[in-house]
């Protein structure tokens, strides 16, 4: 077989790297230890909650939510003390925490409405924590359940893979 990238697992995070590397024109071969009826991984089995900060579904429950609370909640959880110094084993952690946050906070429910996924008007408060917004855990309910739960998250990625394994 020829191919740019050879993806190993097809689980979500398989599914959406295959996917994407597709869409920028690139030939993929995904290999798993499941058959291609199981493309999914624990995804598919999964209660689909995804991490999202200040979205509609929020405000429409009322929920106040902003970039600057879900880091403040992120780093009171994390913990991270080895930011400085010779040895700031931290830092990329941080960094991609950071990252992470705010694309929650900014493009990431476009983007995955973009590729298909649906959101019921339920907003979960998994990983509660303390309960405060100085100590770990999310001070507000940020867990949003996809439309279809697990299957509604990784059906839409699973669908674009089969049909580009079945296109010329
Ligand atoms: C019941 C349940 C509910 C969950 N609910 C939520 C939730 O609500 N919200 C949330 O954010 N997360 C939830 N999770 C966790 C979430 O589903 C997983 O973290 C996520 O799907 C992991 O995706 P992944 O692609 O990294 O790994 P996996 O889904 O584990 O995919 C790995 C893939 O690699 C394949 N593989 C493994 N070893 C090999 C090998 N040696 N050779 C070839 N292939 C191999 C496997 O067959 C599998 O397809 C839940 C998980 C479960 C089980």
């Amino acid at each position: 077989m020829d191919a740019d990238v050879i993806v190993v697992g097809g689980g979500l995070s398989g599914l959406v790297a295959a996917d994407e590397l597709v869409r920028e024109g690139r030939r993929v071969v995904l290999v798993d230890q499941e058959s291609e009826a199981n493309l999914g991984g624990q995804a598919y089995w999964s209660f689909g909650g995804l991490f999202l900060v200040n979205s509609p579904e929020q405000r429409r429950l009322g929920v106040r939510d902003s970039f600057g609370l879900a880091w403040q909640d992120w780093r009171a959880s994390a913990g991270w003390d080895r930011l400085d110094g010779e040895l700031p084993e931290d830092e990329w952690a941080e960094r991609w925490a950071r990252a992470y946050v705010e694309f929650a906070a900014e493009e990431k429910r476009a983007w995955l409405v973009e590729r298909g996924v649906r959101f019921t008007p339920v907003v979960g408060w998994a990983e509660r924590g303390s309960g405060t917004a100085g100590g770990h855990g999310n001070s507000v309910p940020r867990f949003h359940i996809a439309w279809g739960t697990g299957t509604g998250v990784s059906e839409p990625f699973a669908d674009r893979v089969r049909a580009a394994l079945h296109s010329p």
